[in-house]
């Protein structure tokens, strides 16, 4: 089956076997796997979490992060994977999905972007994650004006986003980088969204991702996120 797109995250990719996911428990070569496991999403497989709970203390914390992963995007998974069990999409790469999701059942769409979304939300924050390539600050300066106005303009997304959904940084076809943000688990590749790109930096801003930690109080949890962000990641994602 061929991928149909150069993502960052490639729906048909066979996921690790039995041997690497041991391997992927040696501490030593996290690293190195972590930068694999972006490139590549089984949709038939839970991945790992890239690294431990407390990994991104005191930003977003150990708590949230265990109901978050193992609760929350668990569930996201099961039941993506039961809403395609039989179907045609079971033979469809996430992209196409997307690309459809009009026509797909509200489960689809809800599991499957809360499967994908999340994936990409763990693997693009890291404490210390360094800066945005000499690549991505040129297309940065060229869509923003600078680091500040895309800060500025990605949380308000956030701030403004009512009630549940994301804040993403993508860039579309030309590769331009534009700002947005989605309802729900919606996300720049469904063919609903306002505007369609390839997401590369996603935010989280349903209550459950900050509420145990800044309670009601958003815009702290967006601003901590700024201390997290995996500019390497994204940098890798955006090239
Ligand atoms: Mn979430």
């Amino acid at each position: 089956m061929a991928v149909i797109f150069a993502l960052p995250v490639g729906a048909f990719a066979q996921g690790s076997s039995e041997t690497n996911r041991e391997k992927d428990n040696t501490k030593n070569e996290i690293n190195s796997k972590t930068q694999k496991s972006m490139n590549t999403l089984n949709k038939n497989e839970f991945p790992q979490l890239p690294y431990a709970y407390d990994a991104l203390e005191p930003f977003i914390d150990k708590m949230t992060m265990e109901i978050h992963y193992s609760k929350h995007h668990k569930a996201y998974f099961d039941n993506f994977v039961a809403a395609i069990k039989g179907k045609e999409m079971e033979s469809m790469s996430l992209e196409q999905i997307f690309a459809n999701i009009s026509d797909l059942p509200a489960a689809v769409r809800n599991n499957g972007g809360g499967f994908y979304n999340h994936h990409l939300y763990w693997g693009n924050m890291k404490v210390n994650g360094g800066k945005p390539s000499a690549k991505l600050n040129a297309a940065i300066v060229k869509a923003f004006g600078s680091m500040d106005e895309l800060k500025k303009q990605f949380s308000d997304a956030g701030k403004t986003r009512f009630g549940s959904g994301w804040a993403w940084l993508s860039k579309d076809e030309k590769g331009n980088l534009f700002v947005s943000s989605t309802p729900n688990q919606d996300n720049p590749l469904m063919n609903v969204a306002e505007k369609k790109g390839t997401p590369i930096l996603a935010m989280d801003v349903w209550e459950h991702a900050y509420y145990l930690k800044y309670q009601n109080k958003r815009p702290d949890y967006i601003e901590a996120f700024w201390s997290v962000i995996n500019w390497e990641e994204v940098s890798a994602r955006f090239e």
